[in-house]
């Protein structure tokens, strides 16, 4: 997924009612898995698709949500932290729509994925931005935008 990425932690946090610092946890844990971009450029040159670096393995995060769920479950974080997780599994289904996602690392790498973009352009971006995929991320930022306009009409806009 190239850009929808923040309108689905908007759309999941309204659909949810969640507000103030659960609200932030979604849009913070909608895009966090994507902070690997910044290590696949300017660390690693490309060296190797950024979903096989750990915050984008599911394998991760559920030992993290096994750790820190239990913990967290009856205190006042708890909400936040179930927003979080929930966030972040859905940046990894998102992924795997074209991207590829290492759903069962750490026994097997193989990046698994719905459809396969096959590269039709010079630009790999754009061979994406061109393939009916592409369509998913449009509806998504619809119905962002949808919800936004929905809340400020009601001005109920945070
Ligand atoms: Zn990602």
């Amino acid at each position: 997924m190239l850009t929808a990425h923040l309108p689905s932690g908007y759309c999941l946090g309204k659909i949810n009612g969640w507000r103030g610092p659960v609200f932030a946890a979604a849009i913070v844990g909608a895009v966090l898995p994507d902070i690997d971009l910044l290590f696949f450029y300017f660390v690693d040159d490309r060296a190797i698709h950024h979903h096989r670096y750990w915050v984008h393995v599911p394998f991760f995060w559920a030992v993290l949500a096994s750790v820190t769920l239990p913990v967290l479950w009856t205190s006042r974080y708890r909400l936040l932290a179930i927003a979080f997780f929930i966030v972040i599994l859905m940046h990894l289904a998102l992924d795997s729509i074209g991207g590829g996602i290492m759903w069962l690392a750490p026994f097997n790498t193989e990046l698994v994925k719905l459809v396969t973009v096959q590269p039709t352009q010079s630009l790999w971006i754009f061979s994406f931005l061109l393939h009916w995929t592409f369509l998913f991320e449009v509806l998504i930022w619809i119905f962002a935008g949808y919800l936004y306009l929905k809340d400020r009409r009601h001005g109920t806009v945070r």
